[in-house]
């Protein structure tokens, strides 16, 4: 080992929502919170989509199919991007 103290260079970073042309879509989906008789989530979840009307709709399908599923929360992704604002 070198007896050379290590520099350490510090740079400012700010983290804000990615809003460049070719960042990624935000998505949305649902998923289904409702419990089973032994306390387990149901966890069904639709699949993400741009559109928000997407999983809205899976949501009445899982309804049809499990009658007493009615909870559901949205997930949505958005994309954020580290900035690097120079160094301090
Ligand atoms: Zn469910």
């Amino acid at each position: 080992m070198s007896g050379r103290r290590r520099v350490f260079r510090f740079v400012e970073w700010t983290l804000r929502p990615d809003k460049d042309e070719d960042a990624p879509a935000v998505t949305y989906a649902l998923r289904c919170l409702t419990l089973r008789d032994d306390d387990s989530e149901c966890g069904a979840r639709s699949r993400a989509s741009t559109d928000p009307c997407v999983p809205q709709e899976w949501a009445f399908g899982h309804l049809r199919a499990n009658p007493e599923h009615t909870s559901y929360a949205e997930v949505i992704e958005r994309p954020w991007v580290m900035w690097r604002g120079g160094p301090a």
